[in-house]
């Protein structure tokens, strides 16, 4: 058996392959940043092909840095970011268009021409999904309307969709020669033309969104042996794992227990709880949706709150207001303040996710005074994080009836120790950091591994499980229900922004 597990993590602003062993531990890694297109307010986009160039680039890297070639790897998993979208030319494997992202908020009008009949709830009962802009079956549809001979070409199977790992898998396993169009159930899961309890394409949905079939990929668990890898430098290895982001990080995390939640800070910010065999309606506008599917076995749920803008507030500040120089930078910044001086900032640029759904709210800061400087737009930069967790924690509790004892955390922001301390103070409960923190790709890893037999079942993998930090509550009560409420009115601020 081959010595190790690699994974290849298609994250919103970056890809990485990063190679663990059997205790999940990484034995080396390399990333990429690409590049974010904004072609217009709301609009964002990814060359789909700079991507598949990345991965090319960062998997021989690492795979150099620690004179590892294919044939150490057992097999690869792959995760990435959900909802983004692709449609490609199946003759010449291009993109026709650069990819939709998931944040990109052009299917407004079509969301709202689709709620008037029934509701932003019409399809939940199906996909555990509202209708927003946020998923992909709508970014997909209007491809389909906007590109020249898009909708004929896709019903003759001329072209093909694909959320990023569909796209990559595509072009691994040999493309035009042989390529296989699949996708898995989690990330399926997520075009909201998925029906939940199935895990098959929902032909009402399909015909309500006027989408054809024929371009759409073959839904498979999310661990099992799909094929080998056809390009250099993987040549001949297994690809037996794909999970979406976010479900990645709750298998890194070993969230395997109903209950069992993490939430991982990028991007945006994601928390994830397990429910089990049972598919949970949603009330207090949390998502329904697959957690994981391990070969055979039936699949696993989860409730979800999704925030769209966490960490990428910090990289505005960074880019568009020149207000830090690197992300790292807004630590001290915010830190040498005492408090947030009164500023609170909503991040809304894509809208509000959970547990609001509001497309058409905008950002704001608000709280402005003479008094307020840098240092205390960069506090509360980070503590829009925390506000928007403790939301999502509250929907989540409301909804599942279980009260979070712990947070086990990850992602880019968690390095970040005002943040996390806040977090706990704003939670008044504990924030869990494990050891490896790339849960994300771990995920992806623990998925292929388990498919190939590299590890047994889920005991192995809780036992490569450990704490690295806890944060726990030191704010008195009084002052962290101040802040909440604050953070509330601000809330409100934000919407009905866009006419
Ligand atoms: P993704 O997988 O969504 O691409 P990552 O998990 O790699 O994201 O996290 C990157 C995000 O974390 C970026 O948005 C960046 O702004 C943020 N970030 C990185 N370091 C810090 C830090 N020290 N403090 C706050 N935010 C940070």
């Amino acid at each position: 058996m081959s010595q190790y597990i690699g994974a290849i993590d298609l994250g919103t602003t970056s890809s990485r392959f990063i190679v663990f062993d059997r205790a999940g531990q990484i034995v080396s890694m390399a990333q990429k940043e690409h590049r974010q297109i904004y072609p217009q307010p709301g609009w964002v986009e990814h060359d789909p092909m700079e991507i598949l160039h990345n991965v090319n680039e960062v998997t021989g890297a690492a795979l150099a840095k620690a004179g590892l070639n294919a044939g150490d790897l057992a097999a690869i998993g792959i995760t990435n970011q959900r909802e983004t979208t692709v449609l490609w030319d199946k003759a010449s494997s291009k993109p026709v268009h650069n990819a939709l992202v998931w944040m990109d908020t052009r299917t407004d009008a079509l969301v709202s021409s689709f709620a008037k009949f029934g509701g932003k709830d019409r399809f939940r009962a199906q996909t555990g999904l509202p209708l927003t802009t946020y998923f992909s079956g709508l970014k997909l549809r209007w491809l389909l309307d906007q590109l020249p001979e898009a909708r004929t070409r896709a019903e003759n199977g001329d072209l093909l969709f694909g959320t990023m790992d569909s796209w990559l898998i595509w072009h691994l396993t040999g493309g035009t020669r042989g390529g296989r169009h699949i996708t898995d159930v989690t990330n399926a899961s997520r075009t909201q033309l998925m029906n939940l309890a199935t895990c098959k394409w929902d032909e009402d949905i399909l015909e309500a969104f006027a989408i054809p079939k024929a371009c759409l990929p073959q839904i498979l668990p999310s661990s099992q042996i799909y094929g080998e890898v056809t390009t250099v430098p993987l040549r001949g290895t297994p690809i037996a794992g794909i999970l979406g982001d976010q479900q990645a990080a709750l298998v890194g995390q070993t969230c395997f227990v109903p209950g069992e939640a993490k939430n991982t800070y990028g991007t945006g910010s994601f928390l994830l709880m397990n429910t089990g065999r049972k598919i949970v309606p949603s009330q207090a506008g949390l998502l329904t949706t697959v957690a994981y599917q391990f070969g055979d076995e039936p699949p696993c749920y989860a409730l979800e709150g999704s925030i769209a803008i966490t960490g990428a507030l910090v990289q505005w500040l960074r880019d568009n207001l020149n207000l830090i120089e690197k992300a790292a930078d807004i630590e001290p910044l915010a830190a040498s303040v005492e408090d947030n001086g009164g500023v609170y900032i909503v991040p809304a640029f894509s809208g509000l996710y959970a547990p609001y759904w509001k497309d058409d709210a905008r950002g704001v800061i608000v709280g402005l005074t003479r008094y307020a400087n840098r240092a205390h737009i960069a506090r509360a930069a980070l503590e829009s994080a925390a506000f928007q967790v403790r939301d999502v924690v509250e929907a989540m509790q409301a909804d599942s009836g279980i009260e979070l004892k712990a947070l086990r955390v990850d992602g880019g922001m968690v390095c970040n120790n005002l943040l996390m301390q806040f977090q706990s103070d704003m939670l008044a409960a504990p924030v869990v950091r494990p050891r490896i923190t790339e849960t994300t790709a771990l995920g992806a890893a623990y998925a292929a591994g388990l498919a190939v037999g590299y590890w047994k079942n889920t005991d192995d993998l809780r036992a490569n499980w450990s704490v690295d930090h806890t944060w726990s509550p030191i704010m008195p009560n009084e002052q962290r229900e101040t802040y909440y409420r604050y953070w509330k009115r601000a809330v409100t601020r934000s919407f009905d922004w866009v006419e």
